[in-house]
């Protein structure tokens, strides 16, 4: 098959969070951290693959703020570099079309735009891959689950111990029973840990605030806490070496989504830096690099938890990847209410059944996207052409 038009398309759907003064539809927002309280709408990138023979396969890059500059990369140099090649529509062949896109771009960064963008197509290349074949795309990677279970993803409530509480509360009452916090503050994690039943496994992301000394003297607070795992304690995030330091301390380490490749996860597990490895499909490279991620974990024993803070294809990817893990592993989703879901699996359940139609299964409400589309671009043989 041929590829003949790649859709371009920027996504900004409004939400709700129960967050006080919390208005639908306020707009925008400048903060550049998708779980920040600024925010009131979510953006998404999406891309759709059309082929010579008819078939559409979808895919989804990172993300929030920065999609302007992947959007730019998409409609430029990486979306050319798809226009018009071949693809056999295997696993094989899509292999060997990522691995020519990933050496022709590498000198453009090993993360970043290029690389979100990169990651968008190999998600879209798969779903054509598994619609080809007739076969939902989890039992295509060899998955034998159609059924996984499901994390909230908190938004931040801002280190407030009674929104906070209040809020995680809210999800373990509606069945969840893993929570993940995006707050800092001790007492606003303690008052969700105490506000919680002990079967509720409560983990907190922390997006990279602190020194390794700092981070240190937290994590040992937080042992008292019991945490599934603290994520991303420390500025920069790439220090290894102070993330294993931080590790030592007793509190299990989460990190990975700003990993650089599928070499910047195996410099992770070399250094001992994480308890949980969280790949993110929309980053990384894709599913052919989020697998090459967890055979690597799997050598070094290290858990893979993906993550995913997206509600777009890079969601129902995840979903599918997280199939093909142990049984305990569950999909993170951003716990957010939407005013009208997309498709069907944004009506967030803590367990979510897979498709069973060929390929992801993302088949999103053509009138919402609409409605919620801020950009588009078709590309085809004539636009490229210069
Ligand atoms: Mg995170």
């Amino acid at each position: 098959m041929k590829i003949i038009a790649i859709d371009v398309m920027r996504i900004a759907m409004p939400f709700t969070s129960g967050r006080e003064n919390d208005p639908l539809n306020a707009g925008g927002g400048d903060a550049y951290n998708a779980a920040s309280r600024q925010l009131t709408r979510m953006e998404t990138l999406l891309v759709r693959l059309t082929t010579d023979n008819g078939l559409l396969g979808w895919g989804e890059g990172f993300g929030h703020l920065t999609n302007s500059v992947t959007y730019a990369a998409l409609v430029g140099p990486v979306g050319r570099f798809f226009i018009d090649k071949d693809f056999d529509g295997t696993p094989e062949g899509l292999g060997q079309l990522m691995d020519q896109a990933q050496r022709a771009f590498h000198a453009f960064g090993r993360s970043g735009a290029v690389q979100f963008a990169l990651s968008a197509l190999d998600i879209a290349l798969w779903d054509l891959c598994a619609k080809q074949a007739g076969r939902p795309l989890w039992q295509l990677l060899g998955a034998t689950r159609g059924e996984i279970g499901v994390y909230a993803s908190l938004v931040s409530y801002d280190n407030d111990p009674l929104q906070v509480a209040a809020h995680a509360r809210r999800a373990y009452d509606a069945g969840f029973r893993a929570i993940k916090l995006h707050e800092t503050d001790y007492a606003a994690i303690a008052a969700a840990r105490t506000a919680l039943p002990l079967d509720a496994q409560l983990m907190v992301d922390v997006n990279c605030p602190w020194t390794v000394e700092e981070a240190c003297r937290q994590a040992v607070a937080l042992r008292e806490l019991n945490l599934g795992w603290l994520e991303e304690p420390i500025w920069p995030p790439d220090d290894l070496a102070g993330l294993a330091r931080v590790r030592a301390c007793g509190t299990p380490i989460a990190a990975g989504e700003n990993a650089q490749g599928v070499q910047g996860f195996l410099q992770h597990f070399t250094a001992g830096a994480v308890s949980v490895a969280q790949p993110s499909v929309a980053k990384i490279g894709g599913i052919s690099a989020a697998l090459e991620v967890y055979r690597l974990a799997r050598a070094h024993r290290v858990k893979v938890v993906p993550h995913c803070f997206y509600y777009g294809a890079a969601l129902m990817a995840t979903a599918h990847l997280v199939a093909t893990l142990p049984e305990e592993i569950q999909l993170e989703v951003p716990y957010l209410q939407w005013p009208e879901p997309l498709y069907a699996e944004l009506d967030f359940t803590p367990r979510m059944t897979l498709p069973l139609t060929p390929g992801l299964g993302f088949a999103p409400d053509e009138a919402i996207l609409a409605r919620y589309r801020i950009a588009h671009t078709t590309l085809n043989r004539e636009t490229t052409t210069c």
